[in-house]
């Protein structure tokens, strides 16, 4: 078999290299896992990179990525969205039953009157909703809560984001919603795991151990005219193949891709800081929370500690906070106003510890030339032998179980089989 590099040791060149077996991981930082990471500050322990759990469609990936961690929690997902001062039922269009009858009608009305009107197809993600949800379930959540975490006008968002990503809802579930029947939404993701100790760095972990990573060894320069060698931090190398699984928009930095500039410079994506409070409280029996409102800084809050008791001494709670930046977008005290902002939606904690870390690569954003210039940046660097992978390598929005699935396919493609 050829001899294979890979660029970054996240969870897709891990779990690449877990499938192909002998090839070399660089990776810049100090550890492997990527975005799979975890700190514990004071007894408190955080998944930096936001709240990350397990599920999957694919029974088959799911129990690899079980076995993987070993040691796991089971859950039935308890996730609810802050609107009009009260926690309702994740997805909004399963939480309609929770809201007052006069509200339901209105949505109801609007969702019926929507379907049977005629309408223009689509072409763009606020056109999408509009056609798919009506007006009402979009104007009151969609649209805010996506405006928040897309930074973006929806007017600049793809299709392309659409395509089986956001499910269309089940008619029969708005339906039942609105007259006030409880249903359930996103039911591949209503049962979901997570490792027991560790936080989700444990699954980076359990798969690093098994192939070569060479951590603090980013990769500085790329020449692929034939054989690929490759500079490192600590040394020079030659692979017949590369997979690169680091963020597509640092290529210009590591090699001589001028054809591909324009491309490159067209890709979209969005920042994210997550706040870690250790709160000396028992939390609410959530796991998650969803904040649309546009005066409060997180979209998102995960009750970390209702997810393995082990990620907080006893008695104690461990909190992350999510907030999505544009690129280059500084926030100023973060940790206080995140504390400020939960007193704001009525949670007042009695905190001990305040962390924030920055993510520079954590949503692609979907714009409108994303297609095109993804196709030719992968088609360039195909014809070099690299092989664009993961969430920034492939530029596509990836989940664990999708990573897992598609890395199979990336090593099956360089084994030739
Ligand atoms: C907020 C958030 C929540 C999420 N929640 C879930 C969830 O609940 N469930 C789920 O299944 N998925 C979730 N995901 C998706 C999951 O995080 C990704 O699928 C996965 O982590 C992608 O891994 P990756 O290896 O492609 O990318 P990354 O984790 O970004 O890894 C890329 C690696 O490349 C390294 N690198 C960069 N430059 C160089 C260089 N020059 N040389 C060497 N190395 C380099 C980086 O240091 C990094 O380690 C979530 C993602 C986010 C952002």
């Amino acid at each position: 078999m050829s001899n294979i590099g890979i660029v970054g040791a996240g969870l897709s060149g891990l779990a690449v290299a877990n499938y192909l077996k002998n090839a070399i991981v660089f990776e810049s930082e100090s550890r492997p896992g990527g975005l799979l990471k975890t700190e514990t500050v004071e007894g408190y322990t955080f998944d930096t990179g936001g709240s990350h759990i397990i599920f999957s469609r694919d029974d088959c990936i799911l129990s690899e990525m079980l076995a993987v961690i070993g040691n796991y929690v089971e859950h039935r997902r308890r996730t609810f969205i802050f609107y009009n001062n009260r926690f309702i039922k994740y997805p909004f269009e399963n939480g309609i039953s929770m809201l007052p009858a006069e509200e339901r009608f209105q949505i109801l009305k609007d969702f019926v009157e929507n379907l049977v009107r005629e309408k223009d197809e689509p072409k763009n993600l606020l056109e999408w909703f509009y056609y798919v949800f009506g007006r009402e379930i979009t104007n009151r959540y969609l649209k805010p809560y996506n405006e928040k975490i897309w930074r973006r006008d929806l007017e600049e968002i793809s299709l392309e984001w659409v395509g089986g990503r956001i499910p269309n809802p089940p008619v029969d579930d708005i339906l039942r919603s609105a007259v006030g029947i409880e249903t359930e939404g996103y039911t591949h993701q209503l049962r979901f795991f997570y490792p027991l100790k560790g936080g989700i760095e444990t699954l980076a972990k359990n798969l690093a151990e098994k192939v070569d990573v060479r951590a603090e060894e980013g990769v500085r320069k790329i020449e692929a005219d034939g054989r690929i060698c490759v500079e490192t931090d600590k040394g020079q190398y030659e692979f017949d193949k590369l997979v690169y699984t680091a963020p597509l928009t640092y290529l210009p930095e590591l090699m001589d891709c001028r054809e591909i500039e324009k491309e490159i410079e067209s890709l979209d994506y969005n920042s994210l800081t997550v706040v870690g409070l250790g709160v000396k409280d028992k939390v609410p029996n959530f796991h998650w929370l969803y904040f649309p409102q546009s005066n409060i800084i997180f979209h998102r809050v995960a009750f970390l500690s209702n997810y393995s008791p082990y990620m907080a001494p006893d008695g104690c709670s461990a909190i992350i906070a999510e907030i999505s930046r544009k690129p280059g977008e500084r926030i100023r005290n973060v940790c206080d106003r995140v504390i400020d902002d939960l007193g704001e939606v009525g949670f007042e904690f009695n905190v001990e510890v305040c962390e924030a870390w920055g993510w520079e690569h954590a949503y692609v954003v979907y714009n409108h030339q994303y297609k095109g210039a993804v196709e030719r940046i992968r088609e360039y660097l195909k014809a070099r032998n690299i092989i664009p992978f993961g969430r920034f390598g492939g530029w596509k929005y990836l989940n664990m179980d999708a990573v897992m699935t598609q890395a199979k396919a990336v090593a099956n493609e360089i084994v030739g089989l």
